[in-house]
């Protein structure tokens, strides 16, 4: 069972699965319930139209809770973001749906809790750049051997309440015009990065001219031979997958690879399966990534289904992350002993292609860290 009393079918296959509990759906196979796009294919619209505060998203929803005063100071905090297509999946009169759970804001984010801060992967804190080559340049981030992350901007089309960056001070860290000039003249001069990952933000938020014109410039640097993109807009907002921005991903000699994210099963219906399958025909390879979130997707079943979907869709699970310690963010924490044992639970139940690796980041290493990685086998590879 999830935390909000959904069953979901364990070892369902794409079509089979039933997500009972869903208001006015009794019985229907989520996936065949094609979600109607409130903005009729407009991404624009989606973005214009998006929900910005709790209490139109509880109105919305016909969610009943007493507003609590917190909330209110947690939405000045991070504000309330969700676009209408992502709202139109949760379910109405439920204050614990997992996707209304993932942009509510909740009283509990204004808790101080120990160990928990504003910057908890060690990317906003400019004083160290010069010894630890973290920000080369305002805009890029590099941590790690071979890859630099450019953010081209600060937007998103859903504000993630469990973001590392819900604080990330994205105007003080040249996240603009300037700082992208700057930083693409920081990866020309730098020979050893290999991949450009477009972050942010969402690069997706840009228009499909802008990002056409920033791989341009990026496939005119001649070491730079792959072209990454992380969003969540193809789930979110799935129209924004566009014949202008899958030519703008492909119009280089770059290879490009996008990474999107998704957190439970229902954000994978049939008309995000639909804009993640064009991407891939596109020619670019997709992956997911996900957080694993208390009351959301903390359960066997849940992450089951999740993976079957998305391998179903055509993009691979990558990684599952341990959430980042980020301060408003405590109440989404999962141990990690809990973690291990969900994906021990994943291995038993799907092909080894379908698990997602159980990562952490930890400030100055030089890659993610496995969370309880079984060992390797004397020959180096697992039989899977
Ligand atoms: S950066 Fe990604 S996880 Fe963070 S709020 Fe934006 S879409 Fe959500």
């Amino acid at each position: 069972m999830t935390p909000s009393g959904a069953k979901t079918g364990s070892n369902a296959e794409w079509g089979q699965d039933v997500l009972a509990g869903d208001a006015g759906n009794q019985w229907a196979p989520a996936w065949q319930r094609e979600t109607p796009d409130p903005c009729g294919g407009d991404w624009r619209g989606e973005l214009k139209d998006a929900i910005r505060s709790g209490k139109e998203l509880c109105e919305r929803l016909a969610i009943r809770r007493s507003r609590h005063s917190d909330e209110a100071t947690a939405e000045r905090d991070f504000p309330v973001l969700a676009p209408p297509f992502f709202v139109s999946k949760m379910r109405r009169g439920d204050p614990r749906d997992p996707l209304f759970l993932q942009v509510a804001a909740a009283a509990e984010e204004t808790l101080d809790v120990p160990g928990f801060s504003r910057d908890p992967v060690g990317e906003a804190d400019l004083a160290g750049a010069p010894e630890n080559g973290v920000h080369p340049a305002p805009a890029l981030l590099k941590k790690y051997a071979g890859r630099a992350l450019l953010m081209p901007t600060a937007a998103c089309a859903v504000h993630c309440r469990y973001c590392f960056r819900r604080h990330y001070p994205y105007g003080e860290r040249g996240v603009n015009t300037a700082g992208v000039a700057a930083a693409l003249d920081a990866i020309a001069a730098d020979q050893t990065i290999r991949e450009v990952i477009l972050s942010g933000g969402d690069p997706l938020t840009l228009a499909d001219t802008s990002l056409e014109e920033l791989a341009g410039q990026i496939a005119r640097i001649p070491h730079v031979t792959r072209l990454r993109v992380h969003t969540r807009l193809p789930v979110v907002i799935p129209s924004r997958v566009t014949d202008g921005l899958l030519a703008a991903l492909t119009a280089t000699r770059l290879t490009p690879i996008m990474v999107v994210h998704a957190n439970h099963p229902r954000e994978i219906c049939e008309t995000v399966a639909a804009a993640i399958g064009r991407i891939v025909g596109a020619g670019v390879p997709t992956l997911n990534q996900s957080v694993l979130l208390k009351g959301i997707n903390d359960d066997a079943d849940t992450l089951t289904e999740l993976c079957q979907r998305l391998v179903n869709a055509k993009a691979m699970p990558y990684y599952l992350h341990q959430l980042d310690r980020v301060a408003g963010a405590a109440h989404f924490e999962v141990e990690e002993a809990r973690g291990r044992g969900l994906i021990e639970q994943l291995r038993t139940r799907l092909a080894g292609y379908a698990v997602p690796r159980y990562v952490r980041e930890v400030v100055g290493k030089g890659s993610k860290i496995p969370v309880g990685e079984r060992p390797r086998s004397q020959a180096g590879y697992e039989q899977l």
